[in-house]
């Protein structure tokens, strides 16, 4: 349950919050928002980093907050090898980082036929197994409500799992804020960026793609085009497989 100050974010206007302030206030909010929850969560706080530009934003500020938070990634049989370089060298770096993935049997071309289910095994399923095996009580994200139209209608603080916590402590950045704290800090991102991504997954259902929406080259072509995983829409404290 989220109390003391932390509750008073639920109430904030956040596009309000985008828009009012700069860069420099936006890093003094997102460290202060991990330092209170830390200070409510403890050890159950743990970062869930995708190998993306926001999550290497998140991991870094909250190594600033305490060397000692842990994390967790999950990863798929169809990450681009560079994502799987990078995740190996991060993990090198950073033991206190976590790899967790489905390894299953799916149908073959499940991305294609049902993508829906195929993030459902594959990403959501090691992501509730990550939270109950780490026993963690916050997650903390790299999420961002300028990245498209499917990321408007979340708060910094939320508790959409009861039991769970989720903190979105970047959530008012823009994308070039990111790339501006990346570049000013000289945080080692993904390489994939260079080739012109602006938003990370599974090779299948990642496409470069220009335009106001960040996340448009994903799943292009499909029900899900520019959507979600469902990480952060579906219940992840549900047991049950
Ligand atoms: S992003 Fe694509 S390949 Fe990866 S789990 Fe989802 S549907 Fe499957």
């Amino acid at each position: 349950m989220v109390t003391g100050s932390l509750a008073d974010t639920t109430d904030v206007d956040v596009k309000e919050l985008v828009e009012g302030l700069n860069f420099a206030q936006k890093v003094e909010r997102s460290l202060s928002l991990i330092e209170q929850t830390l200070a409510e969560f403890g050890d159950g706080l743990v970062v869930a980093n995708s190998l993306g530009k926001d999550s290497s934003v998140v991991w870094h500020l909250a190594k600033q907050v305490s060397p000692d938070i842990r994390g967790f990634i999950v990863t798929t049989r169809f990450k681009p090898d560079e994502t799987k370089q990078f995740m190996a060298e991060e993990v090198t770096r950073y033991p206190e980082l976590r790899v967790f993935s489905n390894d299953e049997e799916i149908p073959d071309r499940l991305y294609a036929s049902d993508p829906d289910r195929c993030c459902d095994i594959l990403k959501v399923r090691p992501t509730r197994d990550a939270i109950r095996e780490m026993n963690v009580t916050c997650w903390v994200t790299g999420l961002r409500c300028t990245e498209g139209r499917t990321r408007t209608d979340f708060k910094e603080v939320e508790e959409r799992d009861e039991g769970l916590v989720k903190l979105n402590p970047i959530l008012l950045w823009y994308e070039r804020e990111v790339w501006q704290y990346l570049a000013l800090n000289k945080v080692d991102v993904n390489p994939l960026y260079a080739q012109g991504y602006r938003s990370l997954g599974c090779w299948p259902c990642t496409k470069v793609a220009q335009g106001a929406d960040e996340r448009a080259g994903r799943w292009i072509g499909t029900s899900k085009c520019g959507g979600e995983c469902g990480i952060h829409t579906r219940p992840l404290l549900d047991r049950k497989r």
